[in-house]
């Protein structure tokens, strides 16, 4: 979405004029995602239902990771140019302007962006409630709101890529090494939106926690420049890998404390440490939990996130239940549960033992259940798991 914006103000800078109507437009733009098979499904019919409606004289750009993750579903959907993420430059190409796109920042989203998502909706909603009620009552809402976004927060994409080589994972293929964004620019653009007015800077990159790798600082050293801007704002990061938060986490635990970091998503994956090894990452779940535990009863920082992947190659009861159980011994209160697919390309694809279609989505369907009742209803234990156990039965 945040590229969305760039390629958006490049053009409008450009004196482009921008319609809904995708008959009128001589240029349509369609942005794609690919990382699940659900994302690469809407991609598609987004392709296919603006190809059925344009102009025959219309040029259809796809942007995103489509065309890196599975470039032949793309290629059979007919004539277009294809802008990978690493590409954003081809539109001075596709529609020059004395502009640079570079030029444009992609650090905000635009309500109409958050309405095609029900459940950003749903919470966003929910948030706007809870931030009337405190100010009417005084009583905070549920910490885990906290993390959703708003309109009213600053967006600052700090890096492309990462360092890690999971082996389900098809972001990297799309988006290679970690690219930062140089110190200097980040903490401008933040100095800006701080004197405009907004309090929460939500840092975007696919792992932010090895930000800085690439120009021989870390994410340490960024925060410290940050910690000089005046001003009253705070910062959500998402995402940190638990292998950089381990590895950081004392230099990093001063800005914890600060209440500079409110709050931050960890994505564990699985509770199972032989399925952490199959996915290719480094860390010690134990270790995890127990950091984060600690950050959230010892420090400023207000929520932490996490994702949860359930029906990885191999996996058994024994691991889903490690991963089942991380529910009621961590103080993770934001959690998203996603079941494996397997993506053009990656590692995983061609691994054996893959986990019954059903079997995954009952296992993913129980988790989710768990994390509204548990985390969200905040039931007490004996409570949502009699109603998780009436509902699914046994675990399979
Ligand atoms: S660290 Fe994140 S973005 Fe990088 S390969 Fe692993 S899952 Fe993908």
């Amino acid at each position: 979405v945040l590229e969305v914006n760039q390629i958006r103000r490049y053009l409008c800078g450009g004196g482009y004029q921008e319609t809904v109507d995708k008959k009128q437009a001589d240029l349509v733009v369609v942005s794609t995602c690919a990382v699940t098979q659900g994302y690469e499904d809407e991609a598609v019919t987004a392709i296919n239902d603006v190809t059925g409606k344009k102009k025959s004289t219309a040029k259809v750009v796809v942007s995103g990771c489509l065309s890196k993750i599975n470039p032949a579903v793309l290629k059979a959907l007919g004539e277009h140019v294809a802008v990978a993420p690493l590409e954003i430059d081809k539109f001075e190409t596709i529609a020059p302007s004395s502009n640079s796109i570079r030029k444009f920042v992609p650090n905000s989203v635009m309500l109409n962006e958050y309405q095609q998502s029900k459940a950003f909706m749903a919470a966003i909603r929910l948030k706007s409630v809870f931030r009337i009620l405190k100010r009417l009552t005084g009583i905070p809402g549920p910490n885990w709101l906290s993390q959703i976004p708003m309109v009213d927060w600053f967006f600052v994409r700090g890096a492309h890529g990462c360092m890690g080589k999971c082996s389900y994972c098809a972001i990297k293929r799309a988006r290679g090494s970690i690219r930062s964004y140089k110190l200097d620019d980040i903490v401008r653009q933040i100095e800006g939106a701080v004197a405009a007015g907004y309090k929460t800077i939500s840092f975007a990159g696919d792992d932010m926690g090895c930000w800085g790798a690439d120009l021989g600082l870390d994410l340490a050293d960024l925060f410290k420049e940050i910690a000089t801007v005046k001003g009253e704002f705070c910062l959500d990061i998402r995402f940190v890998e638990p292998h950089w938060l381990l590895k950081l986490q004392d230099k990093l635990w001063p800005f914890f404390e600060s209440g500079l970091v409110a709050s931050f998503n960890a994505p564990i994956q699985s509770g199972s440490q032989r399925i952490l090894k199959l996915m290719r990452r480094d860390y010690s779940v134990e270790d995890v939990v127990a950091t984060t535990n600690d950050v959230i009863k010892r420090t400023e920082v207000k929520s932490i996130g996490s994702i949860l992947m359930a029906g990885f190659p191999g996996e058994e009861v024994d691991d889903y239940m490690k991963t089942y159980d991380l529910l009621k011994r961590s103080k993770i209160d934001l959690w998203q549960i996603f079941q494996y697919e397997g993506r053009p390309g990656t590692p995983s694809e061609k691994m054996e033992n893959k986990v019954d279609s059903r079997v995954k989505a009952q296992r993913r369907d129980r988790l989710e259940a768990k994390v509204k009742l548990a985390k969200y209803g905040k039931l007490p234990e004996i409570v949502s798991e009699f109603i998780v156990h009436r509902r699914f039965g046994p675990i399979v």
